[in-house]
């Protein structure tokens, strides 16, 4: 792996930089905006207004993180926090950990405590370096084989697809994209193709492809399990991907939560030294922001700024990184490539049953196995949990893709699990983050989780998003109060219709959806 570079020449470098020595530093602690202002040149206050975007930099003191996603919730995280404020940690409470299907989650400093427990707590003696989970290798999560991305297996360091690539060329390869009918599969769900042949054809002959590993959608963990087993599949994809576009330079943005599958990336990309010719690759870590998981924010954030989204257009494959022709792709839409250059687009066009191609669903909460499956596009809620061994009580409620998806009741699970059949019902596939919620949910605390999730993650440049996520979880927090006025809800649509249409991104776009489906779908729980 070689060295960072920038494409914009020396001060777009030392921008770049900033966030890497604030993290150097220990984040924002006394005097670090001084010194990293001293080293790089960019102004104290710039160094200051970046870093505290980000909760990792931000927050110094803080070494322990408790997950307060909903699954994480459902599995005992508010116990789980409480031991962890009486043991005297330095602790708070964090956005989804990607560690869904081993709730309930932690982190320590940047490392992922899987099911960690109240007995974990207790032994470390209140010292937080010695804080760790017990339960974690006690019940590894066992992997199905899957057509394409095969969990099961072990990676093959051999490379075939790109060889393959090289033999039919750039041409035959987005011919065989565009047969697959591989849509993006970290939510957006935009054919593929597109992208590639937008990139290619830009008359700029500087481009970069970029890897989005920043997954932090509440309820999603399937690019952690990928990054893990199977990085031969997403360093090939991003090779063919490379050689097709035309870049030479090939950047991985890892959420800051990833450090184990982030070491294991600089460790094969060590390896893998002379075996993609003419490709470099720069492995970058976010700070904690659920935004930059949006694809400009990210672009921001690897620029060394705040991560906040950008208007579009221009959109990324014109000018996105530094202003360059980008293509940029979620790592399981990046993993699928090798499989398809190597069996055919047509073969994983098949694979799907309502929609192209085989999908991996994460699933959690209420179910007996929570995992990622690989099953074909447009298998039905109960398929999907029947692969995971089963509900675990009752079904009443369920989240097909993540928080940004709302809620649907019981009576949806027979629907086909993909873009068109949700967004039939003003709901989405996202990416496929599955949360089912048994009899014992109450929906009115399960919007709540999600709305304080929003309103704690958006980036505030919009005002109806930074007014709009505030606004609803407080009428919602006063609708449960004692004594509460029956009217706190009243304007909850009015304010929803003015995220759709007010925000720039889908953060604010979609974050009223988990109340206005709760109150939907299951009014009787709103009432006094
Ligand atoms: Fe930021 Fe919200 Fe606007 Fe997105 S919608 S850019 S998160 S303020």
């Amino acid at each position: 792996m070689e060295q960072d570079q920038d494409g914009s020449g020396g001060s777009g470098a030392e921008r770049s930089a900033v966030l890497e020595r604030l993290q150097k530093a220990g984040g924002l602690s006394p005097g670090a905006a001084r010194s990293v202002a001293f080293e790089t040149g960019v102004p104290e206050a710039e160094v200051y207004g970046t870093g505290s975007f980000y909760s990792l930099l931000a927050r110094p003191d803080t070494k322990v993180r408790v997950c307060n996603g909903l699954s994480c919730r459902l599995a005992g995280a508010d116990e789980l926090l409480g031991s962890t404020q009486r043991a005297g940690l330095p602790v708070e409470t964090c956005s989804c950990l990607a560690a869904c299907d081993a709730a309930p989650a932690a982190l320590r400093d940047r490392a992922l405590l899987p099911r960690l427990t109240q007995s974990d707590v207790e032994s470390c003696g209140g010292d937080w370096t010695r804080l760790t989970s017990s339960a974690a290798t006690a019940s590894a999560p066992t992997y199905c084989p899957g057509p394409v991305f095969d969990l099961a297996g072990e990676p093959d360091p051999s490379a075939p697809a790109f060889q393959k690539a090289i033999e039919i060329g750039p041409d035959a390869v987005i011919g065989e994209l565009e047969a697959s009918g591989l849509q993006g599969r970290g939510g957006a769900g935009f054919p593929a193709h597109r992208k590639w042949r937008a990139v290619r054809t830009q008359l700029d002959p500087t481009r970069y492809v970029v890897l989005n590993a920043d997954e932090g959608e509440p309820g999603t963990f399937k690019d952690r399990d990928l990054l893990l087993r199977r990085h031969d599949l997403v360093l090939e994809g991003l090779a063919i991907a490379a050689f097709v576009v035309g870049a030479e330079d090939v950047y991985l943005y890892l959420r800051g939560e990833f450090e184990t599958p982030g070491r294991l990336l600089e460790e094969v990309l060590a390896q893998a030294e002379g075996r993609f010719p003419g490709i470099r690759f720069h492995v970058h870590y976010g700070h904690g922001s659920y935004v930059c998981g949006e694809e400009t924010a990210l672009l921001e954030a690897l620029e060394g700024k705040r991560g906040m989204p950008r208007h579009r257009p221009p959109y990324p494959v014109e000018r996105g990184l530094w202003g360059r022709p980008t293509l940029m792709h979620n790592v399981e839409t990046i993993a699928a490539v090798s499989a398809i250059v190597l069996r055919g687009g047509a073969w994983f066009r098949g694979l799907g049953r309502s929609e192209p191609g085989s999908k991996l669903y994460s699933v959690s909460g209420h179910v007996e196995r929570p995992g990622n499956y690989e099953l074909p596009m447009g298998v039905s809620l109960d398929e999907l949990v029947e692969a995971a061994g089963g509900y675990v009580g009752e079904l009443k409620a369920f989240s097909p893709g993540g928080a940004s998806s709302g809620f649907l009741p019981a009576s949806e699970r027979t629907r086909p699990l993909d873009f068109r059949s949700l967004a039939e019902v003003g709901c989405m596939l996202g990416s496929a983050g599955v949360v089912v919620l048994n009899q014992s949910v109450d929906m009115r605390a399960a919007a709540l989780t999600q709305l304080r999730f929003f309103e704690a993650e958006s980036c505030g440049q919009c005002a109806p998003c930074r007014i709009g996520t505030h606004y609803l979880r407080e009428a919602l927090e006063r609708h449960g109060s004692t004594g509460d006025s029956p009217d706190a809800l009243a304007h909850t649509a009015e304010v929803a219709w003015q995220l759709n249409e007010g925000s720039i991104c889908g953060l604010g776009q979609t974050a009223a959806l988990p109340l206005t489906s709760a109150l939907k779908y299951f009014p009787r729980e709103f009432r006094a």
